[in-house]
C-alpha cells in the first residue's frame, strides 16, 4: 500500500529545489580530481571564508557538545546595533532560505497569495506551494528589472508577502531608491514586503531598505553570509524586521536553528571588512573579465550588480552539459524559464579564465 494518499499533498506535489551540482559528485561522475573541478554554479565566494571567521569557528569546535545559544544573542545584538533597531527586531536562520520558510510559516496558508518577479529565486514559489498559498509571478521589465508597479497591481486582500530581490537572482539586475520609494508609498498595509538582499554587498550603489523597518513599516530585510561573506557551508542569514514579524519568525523556528560555528563565524565575518572589500574587488575584476569575453564572442549578457552573470548561449542545457564534461560547473536556467541562458558565478581570475576558455571552445 502506498502511504501517499495520506501525505500532505502540498509537499508531495512540490518540485524540490535543485541546487548547483556539487564538486564531489561531478568529480566522481567524470573520474576527475575534485581539485580540477571549477564550481561556478551557486554564487559562492571563491576567496573563501574570512580568516577571522575561520579562526573564530575553529576556536569553538571543542565546545560543540553543548547546544548553541538558541537566541543567538551575541550575533543578533550586533546586527541590531549595526542597523539601529532593537534586538527584538532581528531573527537569524540556517541560511536566509530558512528565513523565507519562516515567513511562510508566519503568513501563508491556503487562500493567501505571494507576489514575486517572474525571474526570481526559486525558494519563493517552493515556500508558497509548501503552505498551499497561491504564487503570483509578475513578468520582469524589458531591461530585466522587477516591474514594481505591475507587482503593486496584482496585490489583493489575500496577498501576504511580496518578494523584492535586490539585486535579483538569477538575472543580476537591481531596482533603485526612487522605484522602491514609489512602491513603498503605494503598497497596502496588510502586505509584508520582503527585501531579499542576498547580493547587496556587491552593489556599487546599495539601497538602504532597513529605513522602512525603522519607520515601523511591515518590511523584512533578508541578508545572508553565504555570498559575499563566504560562509555558505555553515548556513547563516538574518532578518531585520518589525518586532511583530520577528516574533512570528522566532516562534516558528526550531530551537537551535543556527549552529555554534555559524554564530561565531558570522559575528567575526562582520568585523572583517577588509575580507569583504577584497571579495567585492575580486568580483568587480571578474565581472569586467566576463564582459570583455562575452563582447568579443558576441554573446548577449545581462549587466549585473551581483557575483554572477546571466549569459545567452543558445542551447543552455547543452552548453551546461559540455562545460560540465570539461570540469566547469555552471547553472543551466531551463528550470527558471530561460533555456537559452546559463548563469555563471564570478570566481577568481584563474576560474574565470578557465570558464571563458571552455565557452570559447564550445561557442567559437
Ligand atoms: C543565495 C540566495 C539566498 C540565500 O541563501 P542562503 O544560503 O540560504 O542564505 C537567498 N536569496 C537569494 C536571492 C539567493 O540567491
Amino acid at each position: 500500500m502506498s502511504i501517499l494518499p495520506y501525505a500532505n499533498q502540498n509537499v508531495w506535489e512540490l518540485v524540490a529545489y535543485k541546487p548547483g551540482k556539487p564538486i564531489e559528485e561531478t568529480a566522481r561522475e567524470l573520474g576527475m580530481d575534485a581539485e580540477d573541478i571549477v564550481k561556478l554554479a551557486s554564487n559562492e565566494n571563491s576567496l573563501g571564508p574570512s580568516p577571522k571567521a575561520l579562526a573564530a569557528m575553529q576556536g569553538v569546535l571543542a565546545g560543540v557538545h553543548i547546544y548553541p545559544d538558541g537566541a543567538s544573542y551575541a550575533l543578533r545584538s550586533r546586527l541590531a546595533a549595526d542597523y539601529g533597531v532593537a534586538f527584538e527586531q532581528t531573527a537569524v536562520g540556517n541560511g536566509s532560505s530558512e528565513l523565507i520558510e519562516l515567513l511562510g510559516h508566519a503568513f501563508l496558508r491556503p487562500g493567501t497569495e505571494v507576489v514575486a518577479a517572474e525571474y526570481s529565486f526559486a525558494m519563493y514559489s517552493i515556500v508558497a506551494r509548501l503552505f498551499g498559498a497561491t504564487y503570483v509571478a509578475v513578468p520582469n521589465k524589458a531591461d530585466w528589472t522587477h516591474d514594481l508597479q505591475a507587482m503593486l497591481r496584482v496585490i489583493t486582500p489575500q496577498t501576504r508577502l511580496v518578494f523584492i530581490t535586490n539585486p535579483t537572482n538569477p538575472v543580476g539586475t537591481m531596482v533603485g531608491r526612487e522605484e522602491i520609494e514609489a512602491f513603498m508609498a503605494a503598497v497596502p498595509e496588510h502586505v509584508t514586503v520582503v527585501f531579499d538582499e542576498a547580493y547587496m554587498e556587491f552593489a556599487a550603489e546599495p539601497v538602504d531598505t532597513a529605513c522602512y523597518v525603522r519607520q515601523g513599516r511591515s518590511v523584512a530585510v533578508l541578508r545572508t553570509f553565504s555570498k559575499a561573506y563566504g560562509l555558505a557551508g555553515v548556513r547563516v542569514g538574518y532578518a531585520i524586521t518589525t518586532a511583530e514579524i520577528a516574533a512570528l519568525m522566532n516562534k516558528a523556528r526550531s530551537p537551535f536553528n543556527v549552529n555554534l560555528p555559524a554564530q561565531v563565524g558570522a559575528l567575526a565575518a562582520l568585523d572583517d571588512t577588509e575580507h569583504l572589500q577584497r571579495s567585492v574587488e575580486m568580483v568587480n575584476r571578474g565581472r569586467a573579465q566576463y564582459y570583455a569575453a562575452f563582447e568579443s564572442m558576441g554573446l548577449a549578457y545581462v549587466p549585473c550588480h551581483t557575483n554572477f552573470i546571466l549569459v545567452r548561449v543558445g542551447d543552455g542545457a547543452g552548453v551546461y552539459a559540455e562545460a560540465l564534461a570539461r570540469g566547469v560547473i555552471t547553472r543551466p536556467m531551463g528550470g527558471y524559464g530561460l533555456p537559452e541562458y546559463i548563469r555563471i558565478t564570478i570566481g577568481n581570475e584563474a576560474e574565470n579564465t578557465r570558464c571563458i576558455a571552455v565557452l570559447r571552445e564550445l561557442l567559437g
